[in-house]
C-alpha cells in the first residue's frame, strides 16, 4: 500500500519535473532510470523477497514449494467445481483454478528461458513439466468437463450468465473438446492417442526444422568455404544467408538448406494428417475450421478471400517491385541476371539503401534508451492519463541486476500493474524481443479488489558505455514501441477473468495493439517529443523521420506478397486432405501467390516451423496489421496525441483482453462494421509514396 501512495505522490507532482527540465541530461524519473547504470545494491542484510515478490521463490527449491501449493489449491478447486451448484460460480472457480496453475506455470515458463542461474532454470523447467502433466489430466477429467457442460447445455443457466462469463465458459469448453472428452469411450481413446502422437510429431518437426543440412566440401567452390561452418569433410548450412552480397553464397545456401529431407517431410505429412483426423473426430470440417473458431476471421473461407483480395490489390505494385529488383540484379551481376527467390531479401535491402540514406548510426544518437522510454511515458500520459514510474526492485525480486521495474499508474485510478524490463544483452539470454505474461489480471471476488497484471518485456539491447547511454537503431526503437504495445494491452486490460487477460485474446487480434504502436513510432509529431541528440540536445530533423517512413515502402508489396504466400500455404495444408505432396502444393501456391519461380529439389515448407505454433493462423499478422492500419488512419492520424481517441481505444479495445468477440471490439473502435475490402485497402494504401518527403529531401 505504501508504495502505491508514493507513486501517486509522484504523479501529482509530475508537472514540476517538466519545469525543472532545462537541458537534455535531466530526465523525469523513467528516462533517467534507463539512461543511468543501475545502482549497485549495498545492503546485504535486506530480506530476499523472492522473484517477482513471490516469497517462495527466493531460492531454486522454492519452485517445488510453489508448485505443491498450486496443485493443492487445484485439487480443492476441482472438488468445489464438481460438487458445487451450476452457475456463474462454476465459471469463477474454473478461472481461479486456471489462475492457480498459470501463476506458477507462466512465471516458470519465463524463468526457465531467462534466468542467468542454471539452478533456477532447471527448477522452473521441472515445475513446467509437473504442471503440464496435471493440465493434461484435467483436460481429460470427465466430471470436471461435465460440470461445465451441464452449465452450458441448460438454456436457463446460460441465459443468466453475463456475456463475459458465457464467453469464458465456452472458451474453457473449447479446450476440453480437443481431448474428445465429450465423445463415447471408443472415440475418446482414439482422441487421446492422437493427441499424444501429435505432441511427439510437433516436437520432432520443431527440433528438426532448425537442423543444418550438410554437403561434401568438394561439392562447392573452395573460395566459398569460409562462408559456412565446417564439419570434417563436410560443409554445414544452417540458414539461408539471405543478406549475403554474394549471389552464389545465397544460391548455395538456398539449395542446400532447403534440400528435401525425407524424414522431415514424412513427419510433416503425418502431422498434417493427424491434425485433420483430430479435428474431424471432435466435429470440425478441417483443422483450420477448428483453429479459426473465435478469431476475427472466424472461418478459413474468410482468410482465403482476404489473402486473395490482397494479392489482387497489390499485383501492380508487386510486379513493379520485382522489376526493380530484376533491374538491380542485372546491374550488379549482368552474367547471372534472372531474379530468383534467394535474391529477394538482399536486393530489397540494396534498393532501400540506395534510395534513402537511412544508415542506422545516423539515427541512433537521437534514440537513447532513456529518451525513448520518456517518449513512451509522455505518449501514454497524453493518450490514457497513465505514467510509467521507475521503482527500485527489492532484494531478490529480479533475476539480473540490470532489470528495471516500472509501475504503471493512472492519474486518478491508481496503480494498474507492473512491467519488468529485461532489456539488455547477456550470455545465455534468448536473442528475441518478447512479451511474457507473468500474472494475469482478474477480479478477486473474495477480497473485493483487482489482481494486478505483471508482465516482462525482453529485448536484447547493448549496454550503456562509460561515454554514452544505450543508443537504439530505428529498428530497435520500433521494436521497443511494438513490445510496449503488448505490455499496455496487458496493463489496461480490466477483464473479470484471467483466462482472457490482456494479450490472451484471438491470435489474429493479438498483434493489433503492438502494430498500432509502430505507427506512433513513425509519426513525427510523436517522435519529435522525445528524439534528441544525447550529446547536443538537437532534435531529430523532420526529413530524417520522413525518409525512414518512405524507406519502409520500398519493395513493401513484394515483401507482403511473400507473407501472403506463406499464409496461403498454411491454410491449404490445414484444409481437407489433398491428394498430392506438400511440395506439389507449395509449388502451385508459389506460382499463384508469390511470383518468383519454385526451385526444383527444394522444400521450403520443411523450415516453416511456425506451422506448429500458428497452425492455420499464420495470416494473423497480416490481418492484425490491416486492423491497426485502419485504426491509425481513422482515429489517430489527425491527432496522434488525442486523449479522447486514446480513451476510446482503451475502452473499446484494450480493456477487454479476450473477453469480447474481436470483431466487436474493432467495430466499437471504428464505430462501424469494416469490410474485407477496407482491410485490404488499408494495407495497400500505406505503400503509396508520400511526395512531401521527396520535396523535403530536395530542399535539404
Ligand atoms: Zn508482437
Amino acid at each position: 500500500m505504501s508504495s502505491c501512495t508514493r507513486l501517486l505522490y509522484f504523479v501529482k507532482h509530475r508537472s514540476l519535473w517538466a519545469h525543472v527540465r532545462r537541458n537534455v541530461t535531466t530526465w523525469s524519473p523513467v528516462g533517467a532510470a534507463f539512461n543511468a547504470k543501475p545502482q549497485r545494491r549495498q545492503n546485504l542484510l535486506e530480506k530476499n523477497v523472492g522473484l517477482f515478490g513471490v516469497s517462495e521463490l527466493s531460492c531454486p527449491a522454492g519452485f517445488q514449494a510453489a508448485t505443491e501449493t498450486a496443485l493443492r489449491n487445484t485439487r480443492r478447486l476441482v472438488d468445489k467445481v464438481i460438487s458445487g451448484p451450476s452457475g456463474v460460480e462454476t465459471v469463477e472457480s474454473f478461472d481461479q483454478l486456471s489462475d492457480e496453475l498459470c501463476k506458477v506455470a507462466d512465471l516458470a515458463d519465463f524463468v526457465k528461458v531467462a534466468h542467468p542461474d542454471p539452478a533456477f532454470r532447471e527448477a522452473a523447467e521441472k515445475s513446467c513439466i509437473e504442471i503440464g502433466t496435471v493440465v493434461e489430466k484435467l483436460n481429460t477429467n470427465v466430471e470436471l468437463c461435465n460440470s461445465l457442460k451441464k452449465l452450458l447445455d441448460n438454456p436457463d443457466t446460460v441465459s443468466q450468465l453475463d456475456p463475459d462469463s458465457r464467453r469464458v465458459a465456452e472458451l474453457f469448453m473449447f479446450d476440453f473438446e480437443i481431448s474428445g472428452i465429450h465423445l463415447d469411450e471408443k472415440l475418446r481413446k482414439e482422441a487421446v492417442a492422437l493427441h499424444v502422437k501429435l505432441l511427439d510429431l510437433n516436437n520432432e518437426f520443431l527440433v528438426n526444422s532448425h537442423q543444418p543440412n550438410r554437403i561434401a566440401r568438394s561439392a562447392i567452390p573452395e573460395h566459398l568455404h569460409l562462408h559456412f561452418a565446417s564439419e570434417g569433410s563436410f560443409i554445414q548450412v544452417g540458414g539461408l544467408h539471405a543478406d549475403s552480397p554474394d549471389d552464389l553464397v545465397r544460391e548455395i545456401a538456398y539449395r542446400i538448406y532447403l534440400y528435401p529431407n525425407a524424414d522431415l517431410m514424412k513427419c510433416l505429412e503425418e502431422l498434417l494428417k493427424c491434425r485433420y483426423k483430430m479435428a474431424k473426430l471432435v466435429g470440425y470440417e478441417s483443422y483450420a475450421h477448428r483453429a479459426l473458431k473465435g478469431t476475427m476471421a472466424k472461418t478459413p473461407e474468410t482468410v482465403m478471400s482476404f489473402l486473395q483480395l490482397l494479392t489482387d490489390k497489390l499485383s501492380d505494385k508487386t510486379a513493379k517491385d520485382f522489376t526493380m529488383m530484376s533491374n538491380m540484379k542485372k546491374k550488379l551481376n549482368p552474367l547471372n541476371a534472372e531474379l530468383m527467390p534467394w535474391d529477394h531479401p538482399y536486393l530489397s535491402g540494396v534498393l532501400r539503401a540506395e534510395r534513402f540514406n537511412i544508415e542506422p548510426s545516423l539515427y541512433s544518437p537521437y534514440f537513447s534508451l532513456g529518451a525513448c522510454m520518456e517518449g513512451l511515458n509522455h505518449l501514454f500520459s497524453q493518450l490514457y492519463g497513465v505514467s510509467l514510474m521507475s521503482e527500485q526492485p527489492s532484494a531478490g525480486e529480479v533475476w539480473n541486476e540490470d532489470v528495471r521495474k516500472l509501475a504503471v499508474v493512472h492519474e486518478t485510478e491508481g496503480l494498474f500493474g507492473y512491467i519488468y524490463c529485461d532489456f539488455f544483452q547477456r550470455q545465455n539470454k534468448p536473442h528475441q524481443d518478447c512479451h511474457f505474461t507473468i500474472r494475469g489480471g482478474r477480479w478477486l471476488q473474495e477480497m473485493g479488489k483487482y489482481q494486478l497484471p505483471v508482465v516482462v518485456l525482453m529485448l536484447s539491447l547493448p549496454h550503456p558505455t562509460q561515454r554514452a547511454p544505450t543508443l537504439l537503431t530505428p529498428g530497435m526503437m520500433e521494436n521497443l514501441f511494438h513490445e510496449m504495445g503488448h505490455a499496455m494491452h496487458s496493463m489496461l486490460g480490466r477483464t473479470r477473468y484471467q483466462h482472457v487477460t490482456g494479450t490472451r485474446c484471438a491470435t489474429d487480434f493479438a498483434e493489433v495493439p503492438s502494430i498500432l504502436m509502430e505507427y506512433f513510432a513513425s509519426d513525427y509529431r510523436v517522435v519529435s517529443q522525445f528524439a534528441r541528440h544525447y550529446e547536443t540536445g538537437q532534435p531529430l530533423p523532420k526529413s530524417m523521420v520522413a525518409r525512414l517512413c518512405e524507406s519502409k515502402k520500398v519493395c513493401g508489396a513484394a515483401d507482403t506478397q511473400l507473407q501472403i504466400f506463406y499464409a496461403v500455404l498454411d491454410q491449404i495444408y490445414h484444409s481437407q486432405p489433398q491428394n498430392r505432396s506438400t511440395t506439389e502444393i507449395l509449388q502451385e501456391m508459389q506460382n499463384k501467390f508469390y511470383g518468383l519461380p519454385y526451385t526444383p529439389n527444394t522444400a521450403w515448407q520443411q523450415r516453416f516451423s511456425h506451422l506448429i505454433g500458428y497452425g492455420a493462423k499464420y495470416y494473423s499478422y497480416l490481418m492484425s496489421r490491416a486492423v491497426a492500419s485502419m485504426v491509425w488512419k481513422q482515429c489517430f492520424v489527425q491527432d496522434p496525441l488525442n486523449r479522447e481517441m486514446g480513451e476510446r481505444y482503451r475502452r473499446e479495445m484494450l480493456a477487454h483482453g479476450g473477453a469480447k468477440e474481436p470483431m466487436q471490439m474493432v467495430e466499437g473502435m471504428l464505430q462501424r462494421q469494416p469490410t474485407m475490402e477496407e482491410f485490404v485497402d488499408a494495407l495497400d494504401s500505406e505503400l503509396n509514396p508520400n511526395f512531401e518527403t521527396f520535396l523535403m529531401d530536395s530542399e535539404s
